[in-house]
């Protein structure tokens, strides 16, 4: 059935809800991946505790929760945490790859191809990625922020066909089981809609970063990219083993029936928008509606300062993300050809590239 999984294991997993990693967890979820190692599937897990275990190693020294503070206790967690890997896929005779990334190292096209490749090679040797975010160095705006989504990005760049969150709930409820004796389970989901993303609120979970939002999140990439997603339990008996074999565990969401292409993959999960596009209701829906390439004739405004072949978010009149894409023009030439029909370009700029502002090829609807 699926053939390249990515085991995404929040904080909550590895700690038990307990300030320090469960090993004897761990190694629980170890066997299970070697189970599946065994049978030749690929195996991907992004792990998150690095600050969790450095401040375990430390003693939990009373300090402020500070950026760098964060940072110190990651570096000193990050070897930890990958020495405890080492350790307990060396029981099963795995070897194990540590990839440390952050947004930066996909944002570029170049960089997103290069890890691509390591990941790529790391897995024809049988290799398991061991992935966590670069936390000990990466400032704010190369952050990734949450594993979620930073699993979301690992299963683009290894092309996985599975994505299991594991968490401290069982997945995606009807309302807020801890507050609700009513809520119940939703064993699959079929489209994330503004309702659900209303249900998954804000909940995060103890020492961990995300919550149920980032989940949905990093689902709606992850599925768009082609894979199923199942948020699940990471303390459930044989959870991993037994959602691989196809058992309704957890909230599963199936990849959507036609996923964007490896290069739009990319748009949608590398690069962080460096402007914005306002459009009219004609191009609104041309885009929308039609899957027309966006004309200079269609933008209202321009926002933000980027250049040629950077990632922008197309927006309706109403400030709502329509879609994004790679601009075949820079910010102050735009400024200068937008609402103009595109015979223009020319004569306004003094050169063209091409009649469209945003090529169909190079947008993705949001
Ligand atoms: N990268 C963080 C860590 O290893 C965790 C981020 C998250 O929990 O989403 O501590």
């Amino acid at each position: 059935m699926y053939q390249r999984i990515v085991i995404k294991l929040g904080t909550s997993v590895l700690t038990g809800g307990t300030p320090r990693l469960d090993k004897p967890h761990m190694v629980e979820l170890t066997r299970q991946c070697a189970t599946l190692h065994q049978q030749g599937k690929d195996i991907i897990i992004c792990t998150s505790g690095a600050i969790a275990a450095g401040r375990e190693r430390l003693d939990f020294p009373q300090l402020p929760l500070t950026v760098t503070n964060k940072q110190m206790f990651a570096a000193v967690g990050q070897s930890r945490l990958m020495l405890m890997w080492e350790r307990f896929f060396d029981l099963y005779n795995i070897h194990v790859g540590q990839v440390l990334l952050t947004r930066a190292d996909v944002q570029d096209r170049n960089r997103f191809l290069n890890a691509r490749d390591t990941l790529h090679t790391l897995l024809e040797h049988r290799i398991v990625p061991v992935i966590n975010e670069n936390d000990a160095v990466a400032t704010e705006e190369i952050k990734v922020g949450d594993n979620d989504n930073l699993s979301a990005l690992v299963t683009i760049l290894t092309e996985a066909d599975l994505l299991l969150l594991l968490t401290d709930q069982p997945g995606l409820f009807t309302a807020d089981p801890r507050q609700n004796p009513n809520a119940e389970l939703i064993p699959e989901v079929h489209a994330i809609d503004d309702t659900l993303r209303a249900l998954a609120g804000g909940s995060v979970s103890g020492l961990g970063v995300g919550g149920m939002a980032t989940k949905l999140q990093a689902a709606d990439v992850a599925r768009r990219a082609g894979a199923d997603v199942v948020i699940a339990a990471g303390r459930a008996p044989n959870v991993i083993t037994r959602i691989v074999q196809g058992e309704q565990v957890g909230t599963r969401f199936r990849a959507t029936e036609h996923p964007l292409e490896s290069r739009k993959r990319w748009i949608f999960a590398g690069p962080r928008p460096a402007g914005r596009l306002v459009v009219d209701v004609g191009a609104a829906q041309a885009l929308c509606e039609n899957g027309r390439s966006l004309l200079p004739a269609g933008i209202v405004r321009v926002e933000g300062e980027f250049g040629r072949g950077d990632t922008v978010s197309i927006l309706d009149t109403n400030g709502r993300e329509l879609a994004r894409g790679i601009t075949r023009y820079a910010a102050a030439d735009l400024c200068r050809i937008a609402g103009c029909h595109s015979d223009e370009i020319e004569q306004r700029l003094g050169y063209a590239y091409g009649p469209v502002a945003i090529h169909r090829n190079d947008l993705i609807l949001v």
